[in-house]
């Protein structure tokens, strides 16, 4: 028999996480005005809402977190960062700061001005947020089977090039500052991107001139796909896929609460002195000293031990592997989700889980809100709500595909956690007629809403 995966890693410490009723839920949702941002963790049986941040640190991230540097300047927490980033990206510069959005917003400070054009697969929403707050656009360029849940392609993250060389034709360098590869890319489902992929953009920017970044916060699962699907990897270990990805690229930003597996904590990398230095002056605006830039030394500290924990092929398999528990469940049930199977959570393809609400009503959201009143769970629509408005209508942007995600944070949840999900989301597909009215809102924020927006049921 075939040993079976199991997790690299053994129980040291346990938190205590609470049950609550479907009525206490009903009237908790209520008080939250239908956003599920606005409940209390404690009103949160299964916190599915996000990877980012929530997962669990290991024994020797917290003995770095005790011989941490809070030196202002030269600590050696940021030497071990320094040498972390430069071991496994292979980037000689580098700036700390608080989180990834601090990171995109020193980068494009230094970068994007108004009416510039920033092609990418598919931005992340603050991403898109520090393009469009400086009047900027971005453009995406992801394949056209990214947005058809049920094509199995292997690299639903992968840039279209006749789309990006459209965009690179149309516009003078001047108004294109860079393009941005997101790995793996969230929007499109924590979908990967392909070392040729990533070969065939650098040499299309390349020609063009235009410098390629990698927005990299879940990297390291970025490269488990590569070793498991793009046949002329299979051997090599996952750092040194790491190391080839970033070979394609002339920097990075990173949210480290993500494959850096701590709760705080973000940098740009860099290959380039004179940007460096660029940077260097927002983030000292911005974010603090270019020696700390954000972060405690114990938490750089903490971060370069993570990197080194996260780019091991057991751990990622193990991780890789819970997420495709739940979406095997899923399969099981016959609800549609988007596949391959991500790397970090499961998209429910919501339109086709509720094909009888208008777009209008929410339908991503509506089932996010069902599937906590169920059991608990909290999971994030990725839809119309996250879409937000276009910037010069101002009308609702109505994506192909809504979503629910349901992230999972890393080495936090058991596998009986993920089977009790699997049951919560049986329960609601089995009642799925039921549900015939969705939500309308009553507060948005004018950027960025879906973390602040108000809600009222039909
Ligand atoms: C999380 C994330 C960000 C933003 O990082 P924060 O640490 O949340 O500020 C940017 N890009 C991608 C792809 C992300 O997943």
């Amino acid at each position: 028999m075939n040993l079976p995966y199991a997790e690299p890693y053994k129980i040291k410490m346990v938190e205590q996480i609470t049950k609550s009723t479907k009525k206490q839920r009903l009237e908790w949702i209520k008080e939250a005005k239908y956003n599920l941002f606005n409940l209390k963790s404690s009103q949160v049986f299964i916190d599915l809402l996000t990877d980012s941040g929530t997962g669990a640190m290991s024994d020797k991230q917290w003995s770095e977190m005790m011989i941490g540097d809070e030196s202002y300047a030269g600590a050696s927490s940021f030497y071990k960062m320094k040498d972390a980033i430069k071991k496994i990206f292979g980037f000689d510069y580098f700036l700390p700061t608080h989180q990834g959005r601090a990171a995109e917003n020193v980068l494009f400070s230094a970068m994007i001005k108004e009416g510039d054009i920033v092609p990418g697969n598919s931005h992340f929403d603050t991403t898109k947020g520090h393009i469009e707050f400086r009047k900027a656009k971005a453009v995406d360029c992801t394949i056209d089977e990214a947005f058809d849940t049920t094509i199995e392609h292997p690299f639903k993250g992968n840039l279209d090039l006749q789309k990006l060389e459209n965009v690179l034709k149309k516009y003078p360098k001047e108004k294109i500052p860079m393009i941005i590869v997101t790995i793996t890319c969230n929007s499109s489902g924590g979908q990967p991107v392909s070392i040729q992929n990533m070969k065939d953009v650098k040499e299309l920017a390349e020609k063009y001139e235009i410098p390629v970044f990698f927005d990299s916060a879940r990297f390291a699962e970025n490269a488990y796909f590569i070793k498991l699907r793009e046949k002329e990897f299979a051997d090599k270990t996952i750092k040194e896929i790491v190391t080839k990805m970033f070979k394609y690229s002339d920097g990075m930003t990173m949210s480290s609460k993500k494959d850096a597996i701590v709760n705080m904590g973000g940098f740009i990398a860099m290959r380039s002195e004179e940007l460096y230095k660029k940077a260097s002056v927002f983030n000292i605006m911005f974010e603090g000293f270019v020696t700390y830039g954000g972060m405690s030394g114990r938490d750089m500290n903490a971060l370069a031990q993570g990197l080194d924990e996260a780019t091991e092929f057991d751990y990622l398999e193990s991780r890789v592997e819970q997420v495709a528990l739940l979406g095997k469940r899923c399969v099981e049930f016959g609800i549609q989700i988007q596949k391959p199977f991500g790397g970090h959570a499961i998209f429910i393809d919501c339109k086709k889980f509720l094909p009888q609400l208008p777009k209008e009503q929410y339908i991503a959201q509506t089932l996010a809100i069902e599937l906590y009143i169920e059991g608990g769970i909290r999971g994030v629509e990725i839809g119309t709500i996250l879409a937000d408005r276009d910037p010069e209508t101002r009308e609702n942007r109505y994506p192909e595909l809504e979503f629910v995600r349901l992230a999972i944070p890393r080495r936090t949840y058991t596998n009986n956690h993920i089977e009790y999900v699997a049951a919560v989301l049986k329960n609601v597909f089995d009642r799925r007629n039921e549900i015939t009215k969705g939500y309308s809102i009553s507060y948005e924020a004018p950027i960025m809403r879906h973390f602040t927006v108000e809600l009222e049921k039909i």
